[in-house]
This record gives C-alpha cells, structure tokens and sequence, in this order.
C-alpha cells in the first residue's frame, strides 16, 4: 500500500505512532475479516469506523494514511476542528455521539452520516439544517442512523429511542429531502452479554427494512464486541480503543 503523502514526519524519519496504528488497525481487521468469514459474510464484510475522539487529528491523518476511509467522532467541536484541519483528505465523518438539536447546523457542515438520531426534535433539526447546506453546497444527503436503546430504560447513559418509538422516527426521516434513512444503531448494554442486545437489534432492523427496504443498515459492534455484532449482522462498526489505544483523559 502506499503511504499517503501527508503524514507531517520528512522522508525517512520513523513514526513509531504510525507503525502502532499499522499493526492495530491490521489485527482489527483480521479480526473482522475472521468473523466476517465464519458468519458466511466474506462477500459482504460490514464498514469499519474507526473512533477516533479524544486522539489527535494527526493521528487520523496516519490512520487515512494506512487506507482507513472512514472515522467516527462523538463531540461536535471536536469533530469539526478535526474535519477542517483534515479537509483535503476526504474522510467520511461518523456522528456517534448524543447531539443537542442546536448543534445540527454545525454537525451537517462535515459529517456524512449520524448514527445518533434518537428523537423526532433532532431528526427535525438535522432535516432543516440540510436543507439549508444542500442550498449551499450541494451535498449529499445525510445518512441517518436511528439509535435505539436495548437496555430498556430510554434517556439511560448510552441514549437510544425506545424501540416502539422507531417508526414514527423513521417515518419522519424517510419523509424528509437531505436525509437517508440509513438503518438502526446501538450500543450494547455495559457490563452484560451483548449478544441479546444484538438480536434485539437485528430484529427491529428487521421491522424497520419490511416497511423502509433501503434502510438496511446495522450499526454495532465496537472494540470488546464486534465480532457478535458481526455475526448477528452488523453492516457498520464503529471500534475505538482496539485500534488507537486508551483514550486520553478528558481536556
Ligand atoms: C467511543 C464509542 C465507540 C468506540 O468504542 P471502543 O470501545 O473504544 O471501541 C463506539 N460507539 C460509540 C457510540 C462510542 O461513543
């Protein structure tokens, strides 16, 4: 593979950083490819984001330089700076994280998809926001990922729409120019078997393609459970600290 030119060390001066990231991001995707393959899935193996929040935009300048296409990112601030400073490498931007309404405008501005749409007030804003950047710029819709809570208490820590309120979300989505509906995505709970999570996940994906069939997206999986998310039919997944390492302390 060839090294992407913009990696800020002159010709010749090892990186040590870039050779972590090299191997990291090599055993992740063995890792992937291995489940991908055990679950009948070598054709279509699901996307890989790599969560980069809290780390560096030089580091995901190396991880583009290493043929990752697709980062993840779950603060609006932070992600922006990055997305602009890393502005000539055409990334795709993933949206992870909970989003105030009133920060749509920003997030529209750099992000490809967001996987956090979790209520009717956002998916609203995120609509009107579009609008307004399609006007100016003429990009391309937004990918909108419906976040649904599988511990059953919405509004807990790791956020999600209940699942009987994903229809009306969904069909709201649906309905509005500048946004793809592009699936469901999910969390699995702390500290249980993720497994269950998934099913249930698969199941209300399941619901959504009867009514919405382009909406066959499956967001899942991070670094301790990507490969029963791949099995139970992950088609993004979004793995942080396999890859770049503990996430510095908070700034
Ligand atoms: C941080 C984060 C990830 C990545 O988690 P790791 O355990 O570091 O792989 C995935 N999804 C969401 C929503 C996150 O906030």
């Amino acid at each position: 593979m060839t090294e992407h030119p913009n990696t800020q060390q002159p010709d010749g001066v090892p990186d040590p950083r870039l050779e972590q990231l090299r191997e990291r991001l090599q055993a992740v995707r063995e890792r992937i490819g291995s489940a991908a393959a055990a679950a009948g899935r070598a054709e279509s193996p699901p996307q890989l984001i790599v969560v980069t929040k809290f780390h560096p935009a030089e580091d995901v300048r190396r991880l583009a330089a290493l043929g990752v296409t697709d980062v993840g990112e779950n603060r609006d601030q932070e992600a922006s700076e990055k997305a602009a400073a890393l502005a000539a490498l055409e990334l795709r931007w993933h949206f992870i994280g909970q989003l105030q309404s009133n920060k749509a405008k920003s997030v529209v501005k750099y992000a490809h998809a967001v996987h956090s749409v979790d209520r009717l007030q956002l998916a609203a804003a995120l609509a009107k926001a579009m609008a307004v950047e399609q006007d100016r710029t003429g990009r391309a819709p937004l990918d909108c990922f419906i976040q649904v809570s599988l511990d059953g208490d919405s509004g807990g820590h790791r956020g999600g729409a209940l699942p009987a309120d994903v229809p009306a979300l969904a069909a709201q989505l649906a309905g509005s120019a500048g946004i793809r509906l592009a699936g469901v995505m999910a969390v699995a709970p702390l500290g249980a078997d993720p497994v269950p999570a998934f099913e249930k996940l698969a199941e209300l994906s399941a619901r959504l393609t009867a009514v919405h069939p382009g909406a066959a997206g499956i967001s899942a999986g991070m670094s301790q459970d990507l490969e029963q998310a791949v099995r139970l039919g992950a088609t993004h997944l979004r793995v942080g600290s396999d890859i770049l390492g503990p996430r510095p302390a908070l700034r």
